[in-house]
């Protein structure tokens, strides 16, 4: 469920959309109402909107806010929340590459090294801490990266300091074209001498280090999210070292599901219970176990939902909690109920039972009688023996009683 749906439209996508449906729509309306493309006015607002509203859905975060609070969790309060919307061109040139001459210039950028973290549920909801230790390269201390004392490296020649060189081979009617390392400097890129090579690193100008990282998972943290130490991959000469990037994995839950900020709750209740009121317990993720009421006459039916609040996960940023959704079931008696006094005792208790439906004159009724339900032969799909076409959405539900038999009429 969302607050607004105002920018899914724009898109023309539904709030339910994956990120690469998202992608897709964006993409589409942007090669439509580009500038470069239609002139006119009508399409440069479209396409402000396009961009805009694309903006904020390929952006977990911004996108998560937005669900939860429409345009105005975008707009105020959300700390660190700068800039807001309309860099459409940004995002354009982004995505098709317009600025990828600016790209190969400059230095690069090495590679981001990803870690998935297993949290429990538990864990996300009071937080927790974990030190990691990462094993990273870094630019030789000693020589700080040079691989060798001042001014004694020089610039390779044969590569003019690429360490890459490019070789042509005719392999029958076509030439190819290779890029192997340079022979010279061995793809370093640069000369040193034996005798003013850095003596730390043996003129690899790298070296390795082992660092430890405190990763802080906030309670409230939701799957995917991602906890980042920018800079903190492997150092490299002439590189702009790339991120680690923690990336929360929820286990899932023996009794708990999630869903936002919500927790879902199986409970199963008696049939007493259900009719007359009475106590179940809740062994929340909290580490608490909470006790809740059932008001006499309240009467729960089965598949009935109810929910707690305030009994959900912590909400990161905004704090409070989200509220717990109870699912419930309601487990009947076995055989209490065949002797004559007990039945007669419902009759007096329960609500009449409904009249049968009148039957038109000229059709005619058979008397059947249930038999026992034996799931192994209804259930295993593909059998085709038992005649019946499960759809596969309702796995894992087994309608009791379905196994009429009866002729047909
Ligand atoms: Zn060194
Ligand atoms: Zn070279």
């Amino acid at each position: 469920m969302v607050a607004e749906t105002k920018l899914y439209d724009v898109l023309g996508v539904s709030p339910n959309a994956t990120d690469s449906e998202i992608k897709k729509a964006y993409r589409k309306l942007a090669l439509k109402y580009h500038p470069d493309k239609n002139p006119s006015e009508e399409a440069a607002e479209k396409f402000k909107e396009a961009s805009s509203a694309y903006e904020v859905l390929s952006d977990p975060e911004k996108r998560d806010l937005y669900d939860q609070f429409g345009s105005q969790g975008l707009n105020g309060g959300a700390g660190g929340m700068g800039g807001g919307f309309g860099f459409g061109e940004d995002i354009f040139s982004q995505f098709f590459g317009g600025a990828g001459a600016q790209r190969t210039r400059g230095p690069q950028r090495g590679r981001d090294i990803r870690h998935e973290i297993k949290v429990t549920l538990e864990e996300l909801y009071k937080g927790k801490t974990s030190k990691l230790a990462l094993n990273k390269q870094i630019l030789c201390k000693t020589c700080e990266g040079r691989g060798g004392k001042k001014g004694a490296v020089k610039k390779c020649s044969s590569c003019n300091g690429q360490g890459i060189k490019f070789v042509t081979r005719q392999m029958g009617p076509m030439i190819q074209r290779f890029q192997t390392e340079c022979d010279v400097c061995h793809g370093s890129g640069d000369i040193i001498n034996e005798k003013d090579k850095c003596k730390t690193c043996n003129g690899k100008k790298v070296d390795h280090e082992r660092k430890i990282l405190e990763v802080h998972v906030n309670p409230g943290m939701r799957n995917g999210e991602k906890v980042v130490f920018k800079g903190e991959a492997d150092q490299a000469p002439d590189v702009i070292p790339g991120d680690v990037v923690f990336v929360i994995h929820e286990l899932p839950h023996k009794l708990f599901q999630r869903s936002g900020d919500n927790l879902i709750y199986h409970a199963e209740i008696d049939l007493l219970t259900a009719l007359a009121g009475g106590s179940f317990m809740i062994p929340h993720v909290s580490g608490d176990w909470l006790k809740v009421d059932i008001v006499a006459g309240e009467v729960i039916a089965p598949d009935s939902h109810k929910v707690i609040d305030g009994k959900g996960m912590p909400i990161p940023k905004y704090g409070g909690f989200g509220n717990l959704i109870i699912k419930f079931s309601v487990k009947f008696p076995g055989n209490h109920f065949t002797d004559e006094d007990t039945l007669k005792k419902l009759e007096d208790i329960l609500p009449k039972r409904p009249e049968l439906p009148k039957v038109p004159a000229d059709v005619h009724v058979e008397e059947c009688v249930l038999s026992e339900y034996d799931s192994s032969k209804y259930e295993s799909r593909g059998s085709g023996r038992a005649g019946q076409s499960y759809d596969s959405d309702d796995e894992g539900h087994a309608h009791g009683g379905e196994g009429v038999q009866c002729a047909s009429q």
